[in-house]
């Protein structure tokens, strides 16, 4: 047993975004709320304790205020595109499925997780959402960023297997969490990323072919880290990466002493 486990009652409460997904083969059918499992077990593996906070069909900011309240920092996970009018662009033909109502939730969560300076960690999707939420844009697949749009996507039965390498920034906060590396290998399974950078965040690292891998709050207020890769798949199988999961629950856990 870690010392995170054996201090249960102390440990921060991680609040991961759920996120709609469809019913079956009805794609418009957008009735379940999925969660993926092994964002749940990096957030116990690191001494946090991982609560789902679900798609709302109705809310308001104040409900939003009162699910956030509850935990002590936000995770974003992966998931399908982000609808194009967050950002204001119309749907392009290489656009896959959306889901409006998941993607006004989460930027409504980061919006007031904004306001309460909570720490944020976002995951692949979730990094293109606060990369939203600060005013930037996105491509809607990677064809519009003259790349082929499966270069970032690597088999899905491999995902616990490094793809590509991605040179990370001097003195970016991925630089510190994992230090003395200029270059780390990543896994990757995108085919959407982010084109124009937010205000007030800085990138924390890009492939080779200029696509953003990383990104983070630029300022000392707020814990906030974007990463395009999966964290949560390769810590299953190297340490390497463990260090964004515990430096987060520790950032959650300053949160909550506050
Ligand atoms: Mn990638």
């Amino acid at each position: 047993m870690s010392n995170a486990e054996t201090n249960i009652d102390k440990a921060p409460i991680i609040g991961l975004t759920g996120m709609r997904w469809p019913d079956g083969n009805k794609n418009d059918m957008f009735t379940m709320d999925k969660t993926q499992v092994h964002y749940i077990e990096a957030v116990q593996r690191s001494g946090g304790i991982p609560i789902i906070l679900p798609v709302l069909e109705i809310f308001n900011s104040d409900t939003v205020r009162r699910q956030v309240s509850l935990v002590d920092a936000i995770l974003i996970q992966g998931g399908i595109d982000i609808t194009p009018s967050f950002y204001g662009e119309e749907p392009l033909p290489e656009l896959d499925i959306t889901c409006k109502k998941t993607d006004e939730f989460i930027l409504e969560v980061i919006k007031v997780a904004r306001e309460r300076k909570m720490p944020i960690l976002g995951i692949c999707k979730g990094m293109q959402l606060i990369n939203v939420a600060f005013g930037g844009t996105i491509y809607q697949d990677l064809k519009y960023a003259g790349l082929d749009s499966k270069s970032h996507r690597q088999s899905e039965d491999t995902i616990t297997d490094t793809f590509h390498s991605i040179n990370v920034e001097k003195n970016s906060l991925l630089a510190k969490l994992i230090p003395n590396k200029e270059k780390l290998n990543v896994n990757s399974y995108h085919h959407q990323a982010v084109k124009d950078l937010g205000r007030d965040l800085r990138i924390d690292a890009k492939a080779d072919d200029g696509i953003i891998e990383a990104i983070s709050f630029d300022g000392n207020a707020q814990w906030i880290l974007g990463v395009q890769f999966h964290p949560e798949q390769l810590i299953r199988k190297d340490d390497e990466f463990k260090a964004l999961f515990s430096e987060f629950v520790k950032q959650a856990n300053l949160f909550k002493c506050k």
